[in-house]
């Protein structure tokens, strides 16, 4: 049994113009210490009774043509733990990846990657491996997710996004384990070239739905969006994987669910207004924004077809969203 710690860590960036921004660390530890067990293997399907192998949902997901607009996809990344013990989640993970056309590049909003007063972009050719989670045995540190950067699509990402936002490229933070563990299942060995763009977490939920919509045009030119977080994701009230999802958990889970079936993205943005059953499923919501940014993304005549889902454990769901 390991100990673990595995939290966002919040970047400040004091300076409003580009290329002279100033970084520190303020907030660190937000989440911390908690004993997981077998690393996913075991799951809460809460269309069977009772702890079995999660059935993938992905009926409705056929082999995807590589069309004119890519699909977009928000991931449930769960415990870093999939990287080295892989389970029902993983398998689903590679399924999607080998349905979903080959793009030519992705563009990650991951959980792992929160900034203050505006965003960064990876935007050196090899960014580095960042194993951001302690506790782990040696092995998790070996992983190599070897995808290159593309240094031109940072650039197109900041153009598009500037009058949202301060933006500034970036060449320390890499690729955070939001990233890598789900696309090393998902397009194995790393041959798409990737960037990740940061989270001001300093703004509120709207922004982000908003900031996203800047986005939208990338998918028409080979670029597969992608949010990492956790639909539910509370790590301060956990019970053992296999036991079912709390109560809280399930009826948020199925709340969005239905706000996005629906198409009603605005109820989804003010998901604050659920009240107790909010804060019980994010206690801080670095792990649900990545999915605003999927949902900003959309596009008149797209559909919505999930996967992974299930809980890992009863305080994190997996679920999954395709947009295309
Ligand atoms: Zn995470």
């Amino acid at each position: 049994m390991y100990i673990f710690t595995c939290y966002p860590s919040t970047i400040a960036m004091d300076d409003m113009f580009p290329n002279t921004f100033t970084r520190r660390r303020v907030l660190g530890g937000l989440l911390a210490a908690g004993a997981l067990g077998a690393g996913g293997a075991v799951v809460w399907n809460r269309r069977s009774a009772g702890s079995v192998p999660l059935q993938p949902a992905l009926d409705v997901l056929r082999d995807l043509p590589r069309t004119d607009r890519m699909p977009a996809v928000f991931v449930g990344h769960g415990t870093p733990w999939s990287a080295i013990r892989p389970g029902p989640f993983t398998e689903t993970w590679a399924e999607v990846g080998r349905r979903l056309p080959t793009p030519d590049a992705i563009l990650m909003v991951s959980a792992h990657w929160l900034t203050r007063g505006g965003c960064l972009v990876t935007a050196n050719e090899t960014p580095r491996m960042n194993y951001d989670m302690y506790g782990f045995p040696e092995e998790m540190y070996a992983i190599r997710y070897p995808a290159p950067g593309a240094p031109g699509l940072a650039e197109d990402v900041a153009e598009a996004i500037r009058p949202g936002t301060p933006v500034a490229p970036d060449d320390e933070w890499g690729f955070d384990h939001g990233t890598w563990l789900p696309l090393m299942y998902m397009f194995p060995g790393g041959p798409v070239p990737l960037v990740q763009l940061s989270i001001d977490y300093s703004r509120p939920p709207a922004f982000h739905y908003e900031l996203a919509s800047y986005l939208r045009d990338l998918r028409s030119r080979g670029v597969l969006i992608m949010g990492s977080g956790n639909l539910v994701h509370n790590l301060l009230q956990r019970g053992s994987a296999g036991l079912p999802p709390f109560a809280w958990a399930e009826e948020f889970d199925t709340t969005i669910t239905r706000f996005i079936r629906e198409g009603d993205h605005q109820a989804a943005v003010r998901f604050l207004d659920l009240g107790a059953v909010a804060s019980a499923a994010h206690p801080t919501y670095d792990h649900f924004l990545p999915l605003l940014y999927v949902l900003g993304v959309h596009a008149d005549g797209d559909s919505v077809t999930t996967f992974n889902e299930g809980f890992q454990e009863p305080s994190v769901s997996m679920k999954s969203f395709v947009i295309v």
